[in-house]
């Protein structure tokens, strides 16, 4: 058995693990990163940075990782509903970035290669090893090998992503799956909205559209099941009748040219509400501490959110970096991380639970559709350049509110009151648990525990 001594192990080069070995590399500790694999990988995960996620990145003078591999600039959203379409930009002209996520993973890892004092482990971490109740490293399986080595650090981070292996050690959370991703990869397709997310909201669920590179546009059809779609003619059937129909057509010469392909990969999309267990040694980061529907695309967002905050806190201890103030860091990390992220999680299952709520999904897209702050409100939410949670709700049920007025005026009748009732009352079904998952303050606590108890 092989033992190395970092100051910190992180598992797992994704976008979490890559970037907090990056930031911290570059701060002077002395970090192993264990990683299954380090080849680029061909994923449909994490390909539209929203400007948070961005801002993020160039904060920690990471902003190099998006360049030099085609990523393109996303300027706003288009809504598509039926026959009717209309865009938002995203405020103060700040970008996100389409690209594939593999190429940013190489990004991120290229930095980890070039720093002297990362070491860029090759294997498969199989456990978390422990000394008086505190997690003292990682045991991995190095590539090729048939037995284990052990890594010592003062701190492992865990980002071993969606499949984590030691989620259930570090937390006590539950897992949902809320549906599935279907992808697929477009070329040469002409968008209606050039550099914009797209998002279809189609029956009986969303899709997404948004380029990952210049020839390249990247196809999300979300099936709403806790089953994985089964790929034969059945499946090319509905996509290329039941989703190609309600395609921009625009899109679908692209679209069926690649149903045809039939290079299809499917990806479930988990509610994780975060719920860590303090664990001196360990901390949990990205998605195998917490998970939200992509709809939104926020969670390399979060991810990267939560690397800046908990990197801040282990480098303001760097020069003694003693056990108790590691302990307090991730301490702090955990209960500062809510309020950094509610906004962006609430926003994520709130809004894919809307689009499956006819009445909402017409409230909804009526609401954005108004403009103004309408519109620029909850765009500035969705792209996490605005994190108050607050403004979320308030606009969650203006859209509920909108919806009803539609449906009631200008001839109130029994059954379109009852109606309206019936869809603020699942409005309010929709967010709470949300809301209440995210820890927020002892006020919206209570207020929300009474709302259930109204709406009940
Ligand atoms: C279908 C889908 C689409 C999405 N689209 C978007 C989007 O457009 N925008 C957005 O912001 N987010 C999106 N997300 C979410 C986003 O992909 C994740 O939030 C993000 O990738 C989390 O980063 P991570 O580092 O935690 O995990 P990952 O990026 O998945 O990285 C985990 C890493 O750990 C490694 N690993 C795993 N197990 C081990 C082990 N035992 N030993 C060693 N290494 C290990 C893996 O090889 C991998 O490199 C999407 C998610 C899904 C499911």
């Amino acid at each position: 058995m092989r033992e190395v001594d970092f100051d910190i192990c992180v598992i797992g080069a994704g976008v979490a693990g890559a970037s907090i070995a990056a930031y911290l590399g570059r701060h002077g500790f002395r970090v192993a990163v264990v990683e299954k694999d380090m080849r680029e990988q061909d994923r449909i995960v994490g390909e539209l940075m929203q400007p948070g996620g961005v801002t993020q990145l160039q904060e920690m003078g990471l902003g190099q990782a998006l360049e030099g591999y085609d990523a393109q600039e996303i300027t706003g959203y288009a809504l598509f509903l039926r026959d009717q379409h209309f865009s938002i930009e995203y405020p103060g002209a700040q970008t996100g970035r389409g690209l594939r996520n593999g190429k940013l993973l190489q990004a991120l890892r290229a930095e980890l290669l070039a720093q002297k004092n990362i070491t860029v482990l090759e294997g498969n971490a199989v456990s978390l090893t422990e000394a008086d109740c505190v997690i003292s490293g990682v045991q991995y399986i190095p590539k090729g090998a048939d037995t284990t080595a052990t890594v010592n650090a003062a701190l492992t981070i865990v980002c071993d992503g969606m499949f984590s292996a030691f989620r259930e050690k570090l937390s006590d959370t539950t897992k949902t799956v809320s549906s599935y991703f279907l992808g697929l990869l477009m070329k040469d397709c002409e968008l209606p909205f050039p550099g914009h997310g797209h998002v279809i909201a189609a029956e009986p669920s969303p899709v997404l559209v948004y380029p990952v590179s210049s020839e390249e546009t990247r196809v999300l059809i979300d099936f709403p099941s806790d089953q994985a779609p089964r790929k034969g003619e059945e499946l090319t059937h509905y996509l290329r009748e039941t989703i190609g129909s309600q395609m921009p057509k625009e899109i679908q010469p692209a679209y069926y040219r690649a149903v045809e392909e039939g290079k299809f990969r499917v990806m479930p999309n988990h509610l994780i509400p975060a719920n860590p267990r303090l664990k001196a040694g360990a901390v949990l980061v990205g998605d195998s501490l917490n998970m939200r529907h992509p709809l939104t695309g926020g969670g390399m967002t979060v991810a990267l959110t939560d690397v800046h905050n908990l990197a801040d806190r282990l480098i303001a201890i760097r020069e003694t970096f003693a056990q108790e103030q590691i302990e307090a860091a991730v301490a702090a990390f955990y209960e500062t991380r809510y309020a950094a992220n509610a906004s962006i999680n609430i926003l994520a299952d709130a809004l894919y639970k809307v689009m499956s709520d006819p009445d909402l999904k017409e409230a909804c897209y009526s609401y954005l559709q108004q403009g103004g702050k309408k519109s620029e409100v909850p765009l500035s939410l969705l792209s996490a350049i605005n994190r108050d949670s607050n403004k979320l709700i308030q606009h969650f049920f203006a859209v509920a509110v909108h919806g009803a007025k539609r449906i009631i005026l200008p001839h109130p009748t029994p059954a379109n009151i009852s109606r309206s009732y019936r869809m603020i009352r699942n409005a309010v079904h929709i967010i709470s648990p949300l809301v209440l998952s995210q820890r927020p303050g002892m006020f919206t606590r209570a207020t929300f525990s009474v709302a259930e108890k109204v709406f009940a």
